[in-house]
């Protein structure tokens, strides 16, 4: 019997494992920091409180009840050595395999910005989410309480990056303004306070039609969203943010949704990395020079038809795992491996309530609004991995759409209350901030 390790239990390592699961000369080592499988596109709706942790993430153990050949072990792997697809724990564990298969995903870049990686909150983790929730609820509580820290900059919210992430985050937060926290806190002058995506180049959604990006910035702007653009985040402060063009903003909440790189993992595998810190890979999915070791998704760059790496997107990682699991089958069958053949479905991004943009399918056919709204609650809903949580998520977006509410307002992480009003700027930097406890991916 074959035995095949895979690090990390996100959409590339557990559909690998599910496919390889079906074949009975095969068993499955999935090794994962955590024992759930975290569905990122839907982070910032538990950030913005629309849905609760527990409908975006799934315990692995459930996922893989069925497949008594697949062993889970919650683990952190520190290194791997390639030679002998050996990889290495934490608790000093080894775990070593015919074929070593990783998938360790990604992690905020923060690109060298000062103060950037103390005083912003990426959005890549479960805890990243929660920690976001929990400091919108505790600004909005605490400048309910006294008004002058309005001044202070306690209801600016600035988001780094106009992709996908930053740009549905943004909108996200037009709407909870307009609408929950208007009604949530009467009293609360909300005047005194914006939404502010920045973004270094000229339109947001840079991977959309020009159609889309123009259909998104009047979106966003019609929801109140400042947007800065063509502007960078120079450096971050525990009470503000300083911009490429001097612009100083007051602020207590800066999501860092400004790009991502290989999870630290990567450090420690002993090959030269390539872009983003990602692994390259072979058309195959193998690293060159070890025949029998993959890297998948977010972890590798995988050359797309056209000769550019492919996107970070759960589809590639989904497909990537999958196949991966049917070269290895190959192998053992003493047949060739194929190269990797992504099946291009399309990008799409809400905006915010009944706004959304999708390009379907290859040809990119173009959709707005409703239409593209309800295709996208469809398609995300349709991603989660179990009827359960498809079937919660639903009725969380009918009450959030219909009774406007918000289902799950909990300020649960009490590290995030602790706010200095009067700390700032470099002094800061040795106090509590938003990273302190929080390791993203
Ligand atoms: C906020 C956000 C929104 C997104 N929205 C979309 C979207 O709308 N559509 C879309 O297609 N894509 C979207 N993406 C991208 C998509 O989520 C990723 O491309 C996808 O999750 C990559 O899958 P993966 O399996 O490679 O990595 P992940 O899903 O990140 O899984 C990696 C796993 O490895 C584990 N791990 C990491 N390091 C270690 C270690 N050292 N030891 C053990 N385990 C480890 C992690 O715990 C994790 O479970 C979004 C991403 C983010 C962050």
């Amino acid at each position: 019997m074959k035995h095949v390790v895979i690090v990390g239990g996100g959409f590339a390592g557990l559909n690998c494992a599910k496919k390889l699961a079906k074949h009975p000369d095969v068993r499955v080592t999935l090794i994962d920091k955590n024992n759930y499988q975290q569905f990122q596109p839907l982070l910032y709706q538990v950030a913005g409180a629309a849905l609760s942790p527990s409908n975006i993430a799934f315990n692995l153990r459930s996922i893989l009840k069925d497949h008594p050949d697949v062993d889970i072990k919650m683990s952190q792997v520190v290194s791997v050595d390639l030679n002998t697809r050996t990889v290495h724990t934490a608790e000093g564990l080894a775990y070593q395999g015919d074929f070593l298969v990783l998938a360790a995903g990604s992690q905020a870049d923060f690109f060298g910005t000062p103060g950037a990686d103390r005083h912003s909150y990426p959005l890549y983790s479960l805890r990243d989410a929660e920690a976001i929730r929990s400091r919108v609820l505790a600004v909005l509580e605490c400048a309910d309480r006294d008004s002058s820290l309005i001044a202070k900059g306690a209801l600016n919210f600035v988001i780094v990056g106009g992709g996908p992430t930053g740009t549905e985050m943004a909108g996200a937060f037009g709407d909870v303004f307009h609408h929950g926290v208007k009604k949530a806190f009467a009293d609360l002058n909300l005047v005194g306070g914006e939404v502010v995506l920045v973004d270094g180049g000229q339109t947001v959604l840079k991977a959309f039609s020009p159609r889309a990006q123009a259909y998104a910035t009047k979106t966003l702007e019609q929801r109140g969203v400042k947007l800065r653009l063509g502007t960078h985040v120079k450096e971050v402060h525990q009470g503000h943010v300083v911009l490429s063009d001097g612009t100083t903003i007051p602020t207590h909440t800066v999501i860092w949704a400004g790009g991502l790189k290989a999870a630290s993992l990567s450090d420690n595998v002993g090959v030269k990395t390539g872009h983003g810190g990602r692994l390259d890979v072979q058309p195959d999915l193998t690293v060159l020079g070890f025949p029998n070791v993959y890297a998948l998704g977010d972890f590798a760059n995988i050359v797309g038809k056209d000769g550019s790496h492919l996107p970070q997107l759960a589809s590639v990682a989904e497909q990537s795992g999958k196949w991966c699991a049917k070269n290895i089958l190959a192998d053992i069958a003493g047949r060739p491996r194929e190269p990797f053949d992504y099946f291009d479905k399309g990008i799409m991004a809400m905006i915010g309530r009944n706004s959304a943009v999708a390009e379907v399918g290859q040809h990119r056919h173009e959709l707005q609004g409703a239409v593209a709204f309800a295709a996208w609650l469809g398609v995300h809903a349709a991603l989660l991995s179990t009827t359960r949580a498809k079937v919660e998520a639903f009725l969380e977006w009918a009450w959030d759409y219909f009774g406007r509410s918000r289902g799950d307002a909990i300020l649960d992480r009490n590290e995030q209350k602790d706010i200095d009003w009067n700390d700032d700027g470099e002094a800061s930097m040795a106090t509590a901030g938003p990273n302190q406890d929080i390791k993203t991916s």
